[in-house]
């Protein structure tokens, strides 16, 4: 029983931690997997789409300027009149650089190679000068324009981002290289405006994967091919135009997104970490999991306190006999066995007395069922009265009771059943409503014989008991050896 009732926790344990762990991990997974999503399917594509929208306003505007410069009449035919007066140059390139705000602005002549910027003429450029290398590249160059990251020439300490736009004279003939350029810092000061706003990493690189700007605070390789987790991801980034993806770093999820900017030729690259609301969730989850222990523990500490309760109930159902009180045939059945038992191996002698009401049925149909029962009732408990408490009292049927009386040999049982008889007959009778019931009762009485079993015994204090009706009843008769 007890290991039974062992099983049952044990099975009802592990059925509620299985289903409250289930169904924890389902609405978390559910929930990670939709907020998943909706960061890669949506809040990061339209974070770059307004990102890349901000950049086309704030960015493409030098390109747009340096548009203007190259396609300028002034500019052109100044050229083609020969570069006569330089103050004039100067003085369009300055008023360039003031409307506009750029850090510097410039035009390279093809046929003197000189270098006009907003303060003057700055020098010469010169194809044995590394420093001039850019104007050569641009000299050669099938695109319009190109962007370029490089230090100033008029600021060497400063990185500048230049706008290097070609200049044709009217007939389509390259007459020189002219532009603006922003500063980097502000640049990235702009990429960190749009982390804050966005909350998110905002990055560009080249088409071989150098980042050539980033935010200020953000550390680490100088190619998303030396990017950890990133660098497997780098060659599908770098040859599409757009991208969405996740990859794994320092243990967190990381959604990138990833787009062309073509004017630039770079890709604008735009992370997030782990939202803030997985880091809710899996609080949640771990909330719903102590939840889910702490119901599990009252559960199963109520279950185990009301099946103790209905143990008890049971035990006590299943060796009492309900009307009366007294031990029923089950549990004397197993108490007989033992006793039988202990006075085989010890030699004691070992008694029994079986009794039975007299003209029990006219007592039930004189006074009714009721009146009987409670007959029974009182009987029990004067026998019980009458007897010791090592000896047992068993409603064996009916109106008939079973005494086995360890420890007591016949004598000493005949005296024991002489008492009852005799209080039961002299006793005042069972008062029901305003009647008194008087009951006697016949006796048979029998000691164990070394040879007897148990039927033996049962059936030679039986047949005592019928003598004693047969001489008239309220008797005690003791069986024969
Ligand atoms: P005798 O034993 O003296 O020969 O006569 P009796 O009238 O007692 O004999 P019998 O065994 O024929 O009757 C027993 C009656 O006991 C019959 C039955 O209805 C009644 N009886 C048995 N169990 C109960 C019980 O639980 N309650 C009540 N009220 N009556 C019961
Ligand atoms: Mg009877
Ligand atoms: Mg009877």
């Amino acid at each position: 029983m007890h290991n039974r009732k062992l099983r049952f926790v044990a099975i009802l344990t592990i059925l509620l931690g299985t289903g409250f762990i289930t169904t924890c991990f389902i609405s978390y997974y559910v929930a990670h997997d939709s907020i998943s999503s909706q960061i890669a399917e949506t809040t990061l594509p339209l974070t770059s789409d307004n990102i890349y929208s901000e950049i086309q306003r704030d960015l493409l505007r030098p390109i747009f300027i340096s548009s203007l410069m190259a396609q300028d009449t002034f500019v052109r035919d100044w050229t083609l009149a020969g570069e006569q007066d330089e103050r004039a140059i100067i003085r369009y390139l300055k008023e360039i650089q003031k409307r506009y705000g750029t850090v510097t602005s410039f035009f390279v002549s093809d046929k003197t190679r000189k270098y006009y910027h907003s303060t003057g003429v700055l020098k010469k450029v010169s194809e044995s000068d590394p420093q001039d290398a850019w104007y050569f590249r641009v000299q050669k160059m099938h695109d319009d324009y190109e962007v370029n990251v490089d230090t100033d020439t008029a600021d060497r300490n400063s990185l500048t981002i230049f706008i290097n736009y070609r200049v044709y004279d009217y007939s389509g003939n390259y007459i020189g290289t002219t532009g603006v350029g922003l500063a980097v810092e502000a640049v990235s000061d702009l990429i960190n405006t749009y982390q804050n706003r966005y909350g998110r990493r905002v990055f560009f690189t080249d088409r071989e994967g150098g980042i050539t700007l980033r935010g200020a605070e953000h550390q680490g390789p100088e190619n998303i091919r030396q990017i950890p987790g990133l660098a497997q991801h780098a060659t599908q980034i770098l040859t599409s135009p757009s991208n969405s993806l996740t990859y794994e770093k320092d243990g967190k999820t990381i959604y990138l997104n990833s787009r062309l900017v073509a004017e630039f030729d770079w890709l604008l690259l735009v992370e997030q970490m782990e939202d803030p609301a997985e880091a809710r969730i899996a609080k949640t989850l771990i909330g719903n999991l102590a939840l889910s222990l702490v119901i599990t523990v009252i559960v199963l500490v109520l279950v185990n306190l009301t099946i103790g309760r209905y143990q008890r109930k049971l035990e006590e159902m299943a060796t009492t006999d309900k009307l009366t009180g007294v031990a029923n045939r089950q549990v004397f059945d197993i108490l007989f066995n033992q006793a039988f038992k202990y006075a085989k191996r010890r030699g004691g002698p070992l008694s029994a007395i079986m009794l039975d009401l007299d003209h029990f049925k006219r007592v039930n149909d004189t006074f009714g069922h009721q009146a009987g029962d409670l007959v029974l009732t009182t009987t029990a408990h004067t026998v019980k009265r009458l007897i010791r408490d090592s000896d047992l009292l068993c409603r064996w049927g009916g109106e008939e009771f079973f005494v086995l009386l360890p420890d007591c040999d016949q004598v000493q049982a005949v005296a024991v059943a002489e008492k009852i008889r005799h209080t039961l007959e002299t006793q005042k009778g069972v008062s029901f409503g305003a009647q008194t019931i008087s009951i006697t009762a016949s006796f048979g009485v029998a000691e164990l014989l070394p040879g007897d079993s148990k039927t033996d015994l049962i059936r030679r204090v039986d047949n005592a008991m019928y003598i004693a009706k047969e001489k008239g009843r309220n008797f005690v008769e003791l069986a024969g050896r």
